[in-house]
């Protein structure tokens, strides 16, 4: 018998705890010719210190730009290949570093 993935539903307690706290996704990010690179450009409104968001529960007002992680936005190529949310995501394509 195959072992059934569970689904976790994004935005319960369970989607939120995969989070590692990284903080990578919350880099600016490039798209040149369709591919994503990252760029040490931090968000203004992470703590870089702790890796943390300083308006989490407010970032939908405060910070329109920042999306709310479904499944299908986790498959987009913007998360590293280290993230939870892109595990088991068959030849998921993981950004790069723009070291330019
Ligand atoms: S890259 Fe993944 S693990 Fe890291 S902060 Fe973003 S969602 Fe969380
Ligand atoms: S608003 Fe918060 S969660 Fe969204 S990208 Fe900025 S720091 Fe990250």
């Amino acid at each position: 018998m195959t072992e059934q993935k569970k689904i976790v539903k994004p935005g319960t307690d369970e989607w939120e705890s995969l989070c590692q706290r990284c903080a990578r996704c919350c880099y600016e990010k490039l798209d040149y010719r369709g591919k994503i690179f990252y760029t040490n450009k931090p968000c203004p409104h992470l703590d870089t210190e702790q890796n943390g968001c300083r308006i989490y529960e407010q970032r939908s007002e405060r910070h329109p730009e920042c999306v709310h992680l479904t499944p299908e936005l986790a498959a987009a190529g913007f998360l590293p290949a280290d993230c939870p949310y892109v595990a088991g995501i068959s030849d998921y394509q993981a950004p790069e570093m723009d070291n330019d």
